[in-house]
């Protein structure tokens, strides 16, 4: 089994994007996230991503929905089944050729001690980079795909690394962020944990709070809507946007959220 074969095989089990990285590429991370650490023998780290679909952010951005479309197809379902299959079938194909392959997700979970760094795996695997607003950026999606992880004894022929320039004279993530979370070009998660613009908090994510469908995170989607790959044929915004600010009151009352206290920062707008 060669690197073709595995993309071929993670590509008909459902996968968007598939990379390849020798594990020596990791060999800068810090042993608690070294895939030797947790699978001795490894030689080969696979990535591979499912695109978030722009429907499943429809929800948020309208302020219809939040939980029954993004919170089930966008991030609960899309990581602990779709993806999880995806990468499950992957597995099992290289195990049936005789090398060892361990599954992970972007999941810390307390008390394990081994805490998986998927966008460093992303990044060593040539699907893309980390941009300026702390989004994995992939030329093809951009800021919307979820990854799945597999350690494998399996020498493979690895991918090249690339840099996404994306966010070259862009702020539009930073300047999206109803709570002012971005200082001085630092995200503090603490704001994100209880922003309630689109963030999910997710207790046993790497991440720690899933901020695709956040204000930020289609801000950001909407930068890139003529860069990346996966282009549509109409705008994804159609209507004004509406944010809230710390209380949970409206900030900018684009569609159903109206009243409450209206921030300095949005007070002429
Ligand atoms: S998740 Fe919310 S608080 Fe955090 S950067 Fe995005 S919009 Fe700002
Ligand atoms: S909105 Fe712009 S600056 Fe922010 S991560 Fe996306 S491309 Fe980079």
């Amino acid at each position: 089994m060669n690197s073709a074969d595995i993309k071929r095989s993670a590509r008909d089990s459902g996968a968007d994007l598939v990379g390849i990285a020798p594990v020596e590429r990791l060999g800068y991370l810090p042993e608690t996230a070294d895939p030797r650490t947790f699978a001795p023998g490894t030689r080969s780290v696979i990535v591979v991503g499912h695109r978030i679909m722009r429907g499943t952010l429809r929800g948020i951005e309208e302020g219809t929905s939040f939980f029954n479309t993004y919170g089930c197809f966008g991030l609960n379902w899309m990581q602990d089944q779709f993806l999880a299959r995806t990468v499950y079938e992957l597995c099992c194909a290289i195990e049936r050729e005789g090398f060892e392959a361990s599954p992970l997700l972007g999941k810390d979970i307390a008390g394990n001690s081994f805490v998986p760094d998927i966008n460093a795996y992303a990044h060593a695997a040539g699907l893309g980079s980390v941009g300026k607003g702390g989004f994995f950026l992939t030329p093809e999606y951009g800021h919307r795909q979820r990854f799945g992880v597999i350690f494998t004894t399996l020498e493979l022929e690895g991918d090249e690394v690339i840099e996404c320039d994306f966010c070259k004279d862009c702020n539009a993530c930073m300047e999206a962020c109803p709570l002012e979370a971005y200082k001085d070009g630092k995200l503090d998660l603490e704001y994100c944990k209880i922003c309630r613009n689109g963030a999910f908090a997710v207790a046993d994510s790497c991440e720690k709070v899933d901020r695709c469908a956040a204000s930020c995170g289609r801000a950001c989607m909407i930068a890139l809507e003529d860069k990346v790959g996966n282009r549509f044929a109409a705008r994804f915004r159609k209507r004004s946007i509406w944010q809230r600010g710390l209380s949970g009151s409206s900030v900018t009352a684009g569609n159903q959220f109206t009243g409450g206290v209206c921030p300095k920062k949005f007070e002429s707008k």
